[in-house]
């Protein structure tokens, strides 16, 4: 990387490289190349390894959220499309997959892990442009991990029975996938490569503002000579993916998105005998305890809740200080929040990108000012916004109390509540008071004092002196409100498939 000195002469800087709460060193622009990349005009939807044309034909445009500029059209699919790809999925079902041996289903996977590898480049920078996300996000977290899930899971594909002894392990059939905006290719790694590794075929319905490393996906599905009607995708609103829920021929139920559509689907398929899991939204504690390294511990605050703008469900959104390093510990964090680069996503030194959509910037920016009516103090740096785009500053609010929205609400943006406590009752009571559960971390020296924070944590997750740490292996999932079931490891394979003995279903 380049870096360009100002030319004025100053101070000298503080230990944050900082002077006066300003940066003097630029960083030059370091743009990813976008040349080797083709984005289609338009998109049909992914039936049967072709794209086809919705009917009635209909198409809903998908922008750049950092430049707001349009990047294709892609197709808005009917109920009777959602027919169409059920019935695809169906048949490729009965008629190949699932007569497959797993040795035969993992060589799929692992050809589809390899070129997602070999065309990783491609797929980090389609996703940092519809997403907004940063390209050193998507380069070295999304694709690559993506990637992991579909080796690990090829390698459970022809040992189930040793996954699950004494089981009788059975595919479950169709299984209906709703993805979220925030990590696209990465939700569908989570959700395609376990179905695949069962023996189930899929319909994947990504968020309407990012479909675009799906259309990916379905060109590295062809070069992978997958049999047609494995995987399908379908684009479309909301209401879509509730017809697909919905769906008689559907077996699985596989949804990643906010609390209330959750709920939404729960009740839709309630007094079925769809398999369903749900991951929604969150409000992650991360406690600091005062035996903890603190500039460790700032990397990983700032790691927590900063990574891919804070749109993470498990983003560590609420911070939870011990009052005798709040004041050392709250200097050091706004000195790191002043260095954070906030700007364009295909900038390699872009610490914060753009928010997904103007429908999310608005929602961040009513929340933060409530936090400000109801009388939390706020801080954010004074770095300078893109013009155009969907850009929010890193924020940072003290003198938060548990009643405030902002320590209540699943804000999913750059923004941090900071409360104290005193002592680790007192921390256990205020983290778990609250009706999601699906992360938390903890920060202290003490072995004991983490296994004693991690039992008494009611989060699907809980990470100890790190924070968001992913790994293909380890199960990720919530409690209360943060929705049912594990994704990922062998519980993630669980969720594919009939351990039931009673041959219901793998029709
Ligand atoms: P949604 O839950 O609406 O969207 C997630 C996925 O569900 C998208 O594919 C969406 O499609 C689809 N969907 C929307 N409505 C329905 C429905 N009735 N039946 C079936 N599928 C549906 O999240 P939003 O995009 O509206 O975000 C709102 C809030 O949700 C965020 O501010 C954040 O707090 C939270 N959220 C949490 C996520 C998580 O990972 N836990 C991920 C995303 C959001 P479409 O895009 O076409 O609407």
């Amino acid at each position: 990387m380049t870096l360009t000195k100002k030319p004025e002469t100053r101070p000298a800087p503080n230990s944050w490289g900082l002077v006066g709460g300003e940066n003097p060193w630029e960083y030059a622009p370091a743009p990813e190349a976008t040349d080797h990349i083709r984005i289609e005009p338009e998109y049909g939807l992914f039936i049967g390894n072709q794209f086809v044309r919705s009917k009635p034909r209909k198409t809903f445009t998908v922008i750049n959220p950092a430049t707001e500029e349009p990047l294709a059209r892609v197709a808005h699919a009917s109920r009777a499309d959602v027919d169409r790809a059920v019935g695809t999925a169906r048949e490729a079902h009965r008629s190949t997959w699932s007569r497959l041996p797993g040795r035969e289903r993992a060589k799929y996977l692992y050809r589809i892990a390899r070129l997602m590898q070999e065309r990783s480049r491609e797929f980090a920078v389609v996703e940092s442009m519809n997403s907004g996300k940063p390209i050193k996000e998507s380069r070295d977290v999304d694709v690559p991990l993506a990637a992991a899930h579909f080796f690990y899971y090829a390698g459970w594909a022809d040992k189930l029975e040793y996954a699950f002894p004494n089981r009788d392990p059975r595919p479950l059939g169709v299984a209906a996938q709703i993805i979220p905006w925030n990590f696209p290719l990465l939700m569908l790694a989570w959700k395609i490569a376990p179905a695949l590794a069962a023996g189930n075929t899929v319909i994947l319905k990504p968020a309407s503002t990012t479909p675009l490393t799906a259309y990916l996906f379905a060109d590295v599905v062809r070069q992978a000579d997958l049999p047609p009607g494995v995987v399908n995708i379908i684009t479309g609103p909301g209401e879509i993916g509730m017809e697909l829920v919905k769906h008689p021929d559907v077996n699985k139920v596989a949804f990643t998105g906010s609390t209330a559509v959750g709920k939404m689907i729960a009740r839709a398929v309630a007094g079925s005998d769809k398999k369903v899991t749900l991951e929604l939204g969150g409000k992650a504690a991360n406690i600091v305890f005062d035996d903890a390294p603190l500039d460790q511990a700032i990397e990983g605050i700032i790691n927590g809740i900063y990574f891919n703008q804070g749109e993470v469900c498990c983003a560590g959104s609420r911070l939870f200080v011990q009052e005798s390093v709040y004041e050392p510990l709250i200097d050091k964090l706004k000195a790191r929040l002043s260095t954070l680069r906030v700007g364009d996503p295909l900038d390699k030194n872009t610490d914060v990108g753009a928010i997904n959509s103007a429908g999310q910037l608005a929602k961040v920016q009513e929340l933060v000012e409530s936090g400000i009516a109801e009388g939390a103090e706020i801080f954010q740096p004074d770095c300078e916004l893109p013009t155009r785009g969907y850009f929010f500053r890193p924020t940072l609010f003290t003198g938060v109390s548990q009643s405030h929205r902002i320590a209540q609400e699943e804000i999913f943006g750059p923004v941090l509540s900071v409360l104290t406590f005193r002592t680790p009752d007192e921390a256990i009571e205020k983290a778990n008071n609250t009706p999601y559960g699906l992360s938390a971390g903890v920060w202290t020296e003490k072995g004991s004092r983490i296994f004693k924070m991690v039992n008494a944590m009611r989060a699907g997750v809980v990470w100890a002196n790190t924070f968001n740490r992913f790994d293909p292996t380890s199960p990720f999932g919530g409690y209360k409100e943060s929705g049912y079931g594990r994704e990922g490891g062998i519980h993630g394979l669980g969720a594919y498939l009939d351990l039931s003995g009673d041959g219901r279903n793998g029709r």
